[in-house]
């Protein structure tokens, strides 16, 4: 390929790859400064040229990346607060710059990289109070990880009848994908409470209707943190019907059940424990940069079961090479995989389970912070209870003007929330799963969606 390697051409690639360092550094450090937001398209032209015969080389390569650096999403900014994003991780840039030195693949065989992603199913078990026979899986994110879980639970289960799944309608839409991808029959959807939780009641009479009907009730999917406005379900609850009818119990605790390390959000995820299967992303509330998802089965054998067919090419060694058995390869449907499991390790390494959970504890205190300076507006109200991070509020109007009120405070850089339906009216909605987020930066978004003069249709 003629890369770098050649000794004469190493100091100019250093060069370079200090001055991307620098650049990322930099980025890094202004992370408060600047427009939450601009849009990309004055880059468009450079992404849109035809298919390179001859290469521009590395130092031309890094200029141009070097120019992307300005628009990202703006997660990374203290005033981003769309859908559920985490803000990422300063340090976590060491971790990404050993783990592309590597290039390990994380597939399986026997290497020091997969020493990592063994400490960090160690500690996933320890965090979510899962037994010592659980097994778990670094992995893209909850999408992902929701559809092992549930082919788990599809393998672990042997009736023959058509397979029934039960949700909350305010379930993530993965849960409904995975279903589909996976080929199950039926997933329903049981209403919501007042506070937007999972109606036990209605969950039992769906089951029973099911079984009534001469179906296969096979699973229930309990949410921990819900996407529209953070609710959580009753987890505890759902797991004495789950024991009660022999169903698999799976939650999505995408972004909520990192709660675990929260004093604040602990007593609300009572039963969290109690899953056959959990969902959960590390690039959320844990701040480790994307992706960085995770899937923890408190069934060792059947996770296996549901993934290991190792075929001739793979077979294990006791020695060697092909040693260190089982590999994750036999946990889920990819091969390869990249080095995902070093950033996380690096992250609660670093910081420690106690300050990453306080953390989420001071989002939950600002989430009521906002909740009182909407309620003391004469100009907004809240239109959904916040039970974590979320705060879904309205300015007194038509949907059309707060969908401009939120659009316009993307495209001027102030702040980036977005928006969602709560009970059929368009809401404002402001997601704080953000360590750079301080109480002036919530002054800084109301005072500008009421400000005087900024007067939307
Ligand atoms: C983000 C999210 C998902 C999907 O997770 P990805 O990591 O984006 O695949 C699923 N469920 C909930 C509740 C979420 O917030």
């Amino acid at each position: 390929m003629g890369d770098n390697l050649d000794p004469k051409d190493w100091p100019a690639f250093r060069a370079t790859a200090h001055k991307m360092l620098d650049a990322a550094l930099d980025k890094m450090q202004s992370a408060t400064k600047g427009p939450v937001w601009k849009s990309p398209d004055v880059l468009q032209t450079d992404f849109e040229v035809s298919l390179p015969v001859k290469g521009k080389g590395i130092e031309a390569t890094q200029q141009q990346i070097e120019t992307l650096l300005p628009y990202g999403v703006g997660n990374t900014h203290p005033r981003f607060f769309g859908w559920v994003h985490g803000a990422g991780s300063t340090s976590g840039l060491i971790a990404d710059i050993a783990a592309a030195a590597m290039n390990a693949n994380l597939g399986g065989r026997h290497h020091g990289a997969m020493l990592v992603e063994k400490q960090v199913v160690a500690w996933c078990r320890e965090m979510f109070e899962f037994p010592d026979g659980a097994s778990g899986l670094v992995v893209s994110g909850t999408s992902m990880a929701t559809i092992i879980a549930l082919k788990v639970a599809r393998d672990s289960y042997s009736g023959m009848g058509q397979k029934v799944g039960y949700a909350s309608e305010s379930a993530h839409n993965c849960v409904a994908r995975a279903f589909d991808m996976l080929g199950l029959d039926a997933l329903r959807s049981i209403p919501v409470n007042a506070a937007f939780e999972m109606d036990t009641e209605a969950l039992k009479s769906a089951i029973a209707a099911d079984r009534a009907a001469g179906l296969q009730p096979f699973c229930v999917i309990g949410t921990a943190g819900s996407v529209n406005v953070g609710a959580i379900d009753d987890l505890d609850a759902i797991a004495d019907i789950a024991a009660a009818e022999k169903l698999w119990f799976h939650i999505d605790g995408a972004f909520g059940a990192a709660g675990m390390l929260s004093d604040a959000l602990r007593p609300k995820l009572l039963g969290l424990n109690r899953a056959d299967s959990l969902a959960f992303d590390f690039h959320k509330w844990l701040h480790v940069n994307y992706d960085a998802g995770f899937v923890l089965i408190r069934d060792k054998a059947k996770h296996r079961a549901a993934f290991s067919d190792r075929p001739d090419y793979l077979a294990p060694a006791t020695r060697g090479l092909a040693a260190g058995n089982p590999w994750p390869v036999e946990y889920g449907p990819e091969l390869s995989r990249g080095f995902r499991a070093l950033k996380i390790w690096a992250q609660i390494n670093e910081h420690g389970v106690e300050r990453l959970g306080a953390a989420i504890t001071r989002n939950v205190e600002q989430a009521k912070l906002l909740e009182r300076l909407v309620n003391e507006h004469p100009k907004l109200e809240m239109v959904a209870p916040v039970a974590m991070q979320i705060v879904c509020f309205r300015h007194l109007g038509s949907d059309a003007l707060n969908a401009e009120i939120v659009l316009r405070l993307q495209e001027q850089g102030i702040a980036a929330p977005s928006t969602t339906i709560i009970n059929g009216q368009l809401a404002i909605r402001v997601n704080i799963t953000n360590h750079r987020t301080t109480d002036a930066d919530l002054q800084v978004l109301v005072e500008a969606i009421c400000r005087a003069g900024f007067n939307p249709p």
